[in-house]
């Protein structure tokens, strides 16, 4: 543990390299990328983002290797449900407790914030409006959830091969 971060040498190595696949990600998708970045690839970048449940403030426990979605009493999160359209990608992901978890089950965003104390409703508003760029207001629904693939065989290569193969990104917008 380093006391300026609380975070493990170990950790480090890990989110670098999920750094590496997010610079790949740039190149292939552009300014869109997070868009494209499926949760259980960036585990450890949603888990570096903050330690404690935005709902309640719960104390989360350590994502295990090898688990996608779920590691013990820490459970991932679609602020925007996937059942009402939401999109499956880090920026409308964060990690929570169980309780949270279960408790929110297919609520809109915005009547889930209802839900909470004054102090998390605001803080769980703020976290939604920084990854997503807009309030939860303007979440469309849709019948169909946005579930991503990733482009895993692009992402062995390294990027310089990535720039020759995509010398422009290869959307113009989120997935839709
Ligand atoms: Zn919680």
């Amino acid at each position: 543990m380093t006391a300026a971060t609380g975070r493990t040498a170990a950790l480090e190595a890990l989110l670098q390299a999920e750094q590496g696949k997010a610079r790949k990600l740039e190149i292939i998708f552009g300014v869109w990328w997070r868009h494209y970045a499926v949760p259980y690839e960036f585990r450890w970048t949603l888990f570096a983002e903050r330690q404690h449940c935005p709902y309640c403030g719960a104390l989360l426990e350590s994502p295990a290797d090898g688990s996608d979605t779920a590691f013990g009493d820490t459970h991932l999160d679609h602020m925007d449900a996937l059942s009402l359209g939401g999109e499956d990608s880090i920026r409308n992901t964060v990690y929570v407790c169980a309780p949270c978890n279960m408790a929110k089950g297919r609520r809109s965003f915005v009547d889930w914030l209802r839900q909470l104390s004054p102090e998390h409703s605001a803080l769980a508003r703020k976290i939604y409006i920084d990854k997503h760029g807009h309030p939860p207001e303007e979440f469309t629904r849709s019948a169909k959830s946005q579930r991503l693939t990733l482009p895993r065989i692009e992402l062995q290569y390294n990027e310089a091969v990535l720039r020759h193969l995509f010398p422009k990104p290869i959307v113009d917008g989120p997935p839709g």
